[in-house]
């Protein structure tokens, strides 16, 4: 087996749980390992820290599947996807028939994503160091999940970083058609084979399930609404009047037979338009709305776009708060890694005090459970879900 050596100084991320070894970290490749090919992992001294998978195209060298010592192999990779899977019953809801199965390195399964609507799952292999136990994978998934079909969805761009072509095949069972899921009691269709993500922010289940406390008799205004998980959730809970917005043309037209699917459509608009214009505008008319939801793409991507974030945040969180009489609830997203939370925290309090306006910290919350956090591995814990009332 080849060996990666670490550089001095370059241990500690390792010694704590993270799974990755960046190129910038290495001392040494010994023994010339190909790409995809096993790699002891080991500091200046020798000692072992650990075993993973060499790639030399990537700008994270090695994903480590073990640390420390301890065989990798097929009952590794199969052991690890039965135990994502048997962890995810602890969460199991009788109004969700989905969730995130998979959830990567979180789930000491580098690059491996697997999503359930109903009785489809979408998996997607996102690196090289993974890719050999595709097969594996999907025979494993289809034991212990027992879906239908699984579609093999390996067509996101991050491949390319791998060295990897981007293709998409049904693994197993029948083609997957337009499939309705179940959150929180409300239908929702999905296509797997097309949508953003791997087809629904199923991220979001508790944040969705959260509003309808706040929902019931009142004005609600869901930006970035996608197919209108929040808005539906509001309607649903007896919200007098919900508006969604969004700029895609497809998201909308999405959330509007999604409301229509659940007998919602009489209390639930949709409009196509950019939120940042539409806030802005909705602001300048004197619109007020009981309750606002914001949950924005990632406004970056990577460290360096930090300060453009923050300035992204600040001004959809400035316009939303205008909007919100005394006693309106803000409920506003962050779902980049690269924010952090007491970053994200602080910009949108500073919203409140440039506003001059008091506010209530109703609650900080997670992503759903199904996105689980691994110790030592920030990067998974991301989504941030800030709620606030306004006191004035
Ligand atoms: N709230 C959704 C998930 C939102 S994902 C849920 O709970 O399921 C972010 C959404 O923002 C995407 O649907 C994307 O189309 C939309 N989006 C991106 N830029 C936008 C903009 N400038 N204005 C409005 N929507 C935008």
């Amino acid at each position: 087996m080849g060996v990666v050596r670490i550089q001095e100084g370059r241990l500690r991320r390792i010694a704590e749980g993270h799974p990755w070894v960046y190129r910038t970290e290495i001392a040494a490749v010994e023994g010339a390992p190909a790409d995809g090919a096993l790699v002891e992992v080991r500091g200046p001294r020798g000692n072992l820290l650990g075993t993973g998978v060499y790639n030399s195209a990537s700008m994270i060298s090695v994903r480590l599947l073990v640390h420390g010592g301890g065989a990798v192999d097929d009952a590794l990779v199969e052991a690890r996807v039965r135990r994502a899977v048997a962890y995810r019953a602890y969460f199991d809801d009788p109004g969700c028939d989905s969730r995130r199965l998979i959830f990567g390195e979180a789930d000491l399964l580098p690059g491996v994503i697997a999503d359930r609507f109903a009785d489809v799952v979408v998996l997607q292999v996102l690196s090289l160091g993974m890719e050999r136990w595709t097969d594996l994978i999907v025979r494993t998934l289809v034991d212990a999940a027992e879906p239908r079909t699984v579609l093999l969805r390996n067509d996101e761009p991050i491949r390319l970083k791998e060295g990897l072509p981007l293709y998409r095949r049904t693994a197993y069972g029948p083609e997957p058609g337009e499939t309705t899921i179940l959150e929180n009691g409300l239908r929702f269709g999905v296509d797997p084979t097309g949508g953003q993500k791997t087809g629904f922010y199923l991220d979001q289940r508790e944040n969705h399930a959260f509003l309808r406390r706040f929902a019931a008799g009142r004005r609600v205004l869901d930006c970035f609404c996608y197919a209108g998980g929040f808005a539906l959730n509001a309607a649903a809970a007896g919200a007098r009047e919900v508006l969604g917005i969004d700029v895609s043309e497809d998201a909308v037209a999405r959330a509007r037979a999604n409301a229509a699917l659940n007998g919602l459509a009489d209390r639930t608009a949709f409009e196509a338009a950019n939120a940042f214009d539409r806030l802005r505008e909705l602001g300048r008319a004197k619109e007020r709305y009981d309750v606002v939801v914001l949950d924005p793409p990632a406004f970056t991507k990577s460290h360096s776009g930090k300060d453009a974030a923050v300035r992204g945040y600040k001004e959809i969180n400035l316009s939303g708060m205008r909007l919100l009489p005394a006693g309106g609830i803000l409920a506003t997203h962050s779902c980049s890694y690269h924010m952090a939370e007491d970053l994200f925290v602080e910009t949108v309090l500073s919203a409140a005090r440039d506003l001059g306006r008091s506010v209530r910290i109703v609650a900080l919350r997670p992503q759903a459970p199904d996105h689980p956090v691994l110790a030592g591995y920030p990067e998974s814990k991301y989504l941030k879900s800030l709620w606030l009332e306004m006191l004035d």
